[in-house]
């Protein structure tokens, strides 16, 4: 006979994982969703700013500084 106990409490469906540090935790107990603390959250905020000051600024397409130059026609 199988006992009747479960051994999985209900919050089980509220248990995420991390995805700075990749421990699991739930959801309840976080106080920075959705990461398993302040320090996660401040982490993944870091690498996203990393990258934005990585990438190149975007300024818009330039068309090109071309001057035609008419001299000569007359
Ligand atoms: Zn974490």
């Amino acid at each position: 006979m199988k006992p009747a106990r479960n051994p999985k409490p209900s919050a089980e469906n509220a248990r995420v994982t991390c995805s700075v540090c990749g421990s699991r935790f739930y959801f309840d107990e976080t106080d920075a969703p959705p990461f398993c603390s302040q320090r996660c959250k401040a982490i993944d905020l870091n690498r996203w700013l990393d990258e934005e000051i990585s990438l190149p600024h975007e300024g818009g397409p330039k068309m090109g500084e071309v001057v035609e130059l008419d001299e000569g026609e007359d």
